[in-house]
């Protein structure tokens, strides 16, 4: 059998880093590690083809080749994987479609020939047999959520790994949180499952034997939601690190109660973590309290975000205005909040209600769902009706953006951040590090509109925080990218 596996392309939202990538002589952030694991499961006598758009075209050859094609995605990838699969299905391709898009239930995608939904493990053993068969199913859902120690290792050898920014490595999946948007516990459940530090061991050295170096990204969307497994991994990966001379730097995502564990904080330091991402969401007490976001209630946010950022981690903020409690200030309060706290990336989204989560059966019951979500968190994305006026509300959530991106606030805030961060652990600095600065002197310095609070930014960092110099540029590079979606933002 051969079956062509097709990652569908991103659109250019904050998330995409689109704008930044060429810097770096990139393509794509990360590639399509659940389709890579995918791949590891599936009978070892098929043939396998993996087409990632984000950093190749599909080619009708490539179609032609397959005897299946899988697709997988998530719902932001919607639009290219509807095109991708019709596109398939006129040349007659058998299609399976499996990954978080199937929780939106959409018709197009239900055109394919057989769903997957729900984690592959205990699903892909009976499809792949079936498929050789000739007697597969329209729909697999998976019964339990499957144990995640028996997750093979990704099978890298399908993808161009020069083409990505950052590799990816999972080592949780679940959370034990409750926000009311969240389709993360929908989907993974509130128990985290973790891998075996051995697991994530094997991973990073394959990472190391294929010649990767630089970033690596904990995908985990809550990392130390099982704080006890985090912490038995944590001395794995730190004497890993060590033995391996630091050839990686790691960033991730968890949940604010980081703030109130100097003991992991000292660890992920140690482990050389370099940034995390937080879910902030708002600064607005009543507003945490209805998304029943209780664990950014406990300890003052400015005070959580600042002892992280003292243990050396670079916080990367997600806000979202939209809540039913988000009061006429509230905008001025995000901007207030994400100045005080000195947070460069600030990912600034609009409520939406994603499929299936707590928000969406609420919305439903009220009669205030409009349609279905496009994953965007953007302003196409707003998809119910909210307690404020939509236009109040939408001009609202521009000006954040007109604000905290207008590039003299952007690289005052960095420069704040850097005064403020922590001796952290420094990353590799790797060929393409050289490229993207100079890249970045030459686009940024020379070219762009802004290139006196680029210089200004710049020089400071060089006199000031040395040490930081090279997350300055790459905050810089980064503030490019969204100086340009805020830009094209205004146009909409
Ligand atoms: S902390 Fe993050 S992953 Fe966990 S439920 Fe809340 S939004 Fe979801």
């Amino acid at each position: 059998m051969k079956v062509l596996l097709v990652y569908p392309e991103f659109p250019d939202t904050f998330w995409s880093f689109k704008h930044a990538l060429p810097f770096q002589g990139k393509r794509s952030a990360f590639p399509p590690l659940g389709l890579l694991t995918v791949s590891a499961m599936l009978p070892k006598h098929w043939q396998k083809r993996l087409v990632d758009l984000n950093v190749q075209r599909l080619k009708d050859s490539d179609l032609d080749w397959a005897d299946v094609v899988f697709f997988s995605g998530m719902i932001v990838q919607g639009p290219s994987l509807k095109e991708q699969l019709a596109r398939a299905t006129r040349r007659g391709k058998r299609t399976v479609v499996g990954g978080p898009i199937t929780s939106a239930r959409d018709a197009a995608i239900s055109q394919a020939d057989h769903i997957v939904e729900g984690e592959a493990e205990e699903i892909i053993g009976q499809l792949a047999g079936d498929l050789e068969r000739g007697v597969a199913k329209p729909y697999y859902v998976h019964a339990q959520l499957p144990d995640v120690t028996r997750v093979p290792l990704p099978d890298l050898s399908l993808v161009p790994l020069r083409r990505y920014s950052s590799m990816s490595v999972q080592f949780s999946r679940g959370c034990p949180f409750t926000c009311e948007f969240c389709d993360i516990i929908e989907i993974y459940g509130r128990r985290p499952r973790t891998k075996t530090p051995d697991q994530v061991c094997a991973e990073l050295d394959q990472l190391r034997r294929l010649g990767w170096r630089g970033s690596v990204f904990m995908v985990d969307d809550n990392f130390i939601g099982n704080k006890k497994s985090v912490k038995a991994l944590l001395p794995r990966l730190i004497q890993w690190m060590r033995d391996h001379k630091f050839p990686f730097s790691l960033y991730t995502e968890a949940s604010l109660n980081l703030a109130e564990d100097e003991e992991l904080l000292g660890m992920l330091r140690e482990a050389h973590f370099t940034r995390v991402f937080l879910g902030i969401e708002t600064p607005v007490a009543e507003s945490l309290k209805e998304t029943t976001k209780f664990q950014n209630l406990r300890k003052d946010l400015l005070e959580s975000v600042k002892l992280i950022q003292a243990y050396g981690l670079e916080v990367m903020g997600g806000f979202i205005v939209g809540f039913d409690n988000d009061p006429p200030d509230v905008f001025d309060r995000q901007i207030e909040f994400i100045r005080q706290a000195a947070i460069p990336l600030s990912m600034v989204g609009l409520l939406s209600a994603l499929p299936n989560t707590q928000l969406w059966k609420r919305l439903k019951a009220e009669g205030r769902l409009l349609k279905a979500s496009l994953g965007n968190n953007t302003l196409a994305d707003l998809n119910f009706i909210p307690r404020m006026d939509t236009q109040e509300l939408l001009d609202g959530y521009r000006r954040i953006l007109q604000t905290i991106y207008n590039p003299r606030e952007y690289f005052q805030r960095a420069s704040a951040f850097l005064a403020q961060l922590g001796r952290g652990s420094r990353s590799p600095v790797v060929f393409s590090d050289v490229l993207a600065l100079g890249r970045s002197l030459w686009r940024q310095g020379l070219l762009s509109d802004y290139r006196q609070e680029y210089w200004k930014f710049l020089v400071q960092s060089v006199v000031r925080h040395r040490r930081h110099f090279s997350k300055a540029v790459t905050l810089a590079i980064m503030g490019h990218h969204f100086f340009q979606l805020t830009a094209a933002t205004d146009s909409k």
